[in-house]
């Protein structure tokens, strides 16, 4: 049923990188500015998607937390703004046009993007486990487009503003995971491969910066449902600190799973 949400979004993926030609056109005559370089109508028009494309989840994000009320979906809008305010600041560096400057919650400039919201929010009315999976796939599409984008620019600039917004969607990725596995539900992948799903949840949460997050406990899926809060998760990225009393159901195994479980395992035990 959801997958029938996988083909316009990899349609808009390819939509994104066969843009037609943008011309020079938006810089006009505005003064160089000399510390960046120009983009081509590619990485231009991928720029401009990606803010919509990060609207669509805070949009999205926002509605099911009116409806659901309940922190992921909370914590993670606060987080795709941030998204949007990154991309936007590169649209305005760049000299280009914002497409979504007016467009109040809902509204989107890309007619596919307003058609995705309208069926995802309908989707996510359904239940709260539903509303995580919509919230599961949008980071799933996010993480595919953004790794696509990066891939198809040479722009060191714009690959680290990618770059960050890629972690943040796998942090997401990771917390509603967290969330739906507390429902029970275990998580199959919507959109990427299983493999690639399961590498991003074995992994760490992680925070900004190059690699500077310890790995911490409650990096895991067991982790992350059992000892923290989503605040952490969002909050406070991969150093966790394995805070939470543990419910003695760790069974972890490989890296990032050890420690936190491992001392929730015996505290759950010896309490
Ligand atoms: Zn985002
Ligand atoms: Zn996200």
């Amino acid at each position: 049923m959801r997958t029938e949400y996988s083909l316009p979004m990899i349609a808009l993926t390819a939509i994104m990188v066969a843009a037609p030609a943008f011309g020079a056109g938006p810089r006009g005559s505005q003064p160089v500015q000399p510390v960046l370089a120009d983009l081509d109508a590619q990485e231009a028009e991928a720029l401009i998607f990606m803010r919509e494309e990060e609207k669509l989840a805070r949009d999205v994000y926002l509605a099911m937390d009116g409806l659901w009320q309940q922190l992921p979906f909370e914590n993670i809008a606060q987080s795709e703004q941030k998204h949007m305010d990154a991309v936007k600041n590169a649209i305005d560096n760049y000299g280009l046009t914002d497409p979504s400057e007016a467009n109040p919650l809902g509204v989107f400039t890309n007619t596919t993007l307003q058609q995705l919201y309208t069926d995802l929010t309908t989707l996510g009315e359904t239940s709260y486990l539903e509303a995580l999976q919509v919230g599961a796939l949008i980071e799933e599409v996010d993480i595919e487009d953004l790794e696509n984008t990066i891939a198809a620019t040479n722009n060191l600039d714009l690959q680290t503003m990618y770059g960050n917004l890629l972690r943040g969607s796998r942090n997401h990725l990771r917390a509603f995971v967290a969330e739906i596995e507390r429902q029970g539900v275990v998580y199959e992948a919507q959109l990427l491969s299983q493999e690639a799903v399961d590498e991003i949840l074995d992994s760490p949460m992680e925070r900004g910066g190059n690699g500077a997050g310890k790995r911490g406990s409650g990096s895991n899926r067991l982790g992350m449902a059992d000892g923290l809060t989503f605040d952490d998760l969002i909050a406070r990225g991969g150093n966790g600190s394995g805070k939470g009393p543990g419910d003695g159901t760790g069974t972890g195994t490989g890296q990032g799973r050890g420690k936190g479980n491992g001392q929730g395992l015996n505290q759950g035990v010896q309490a």
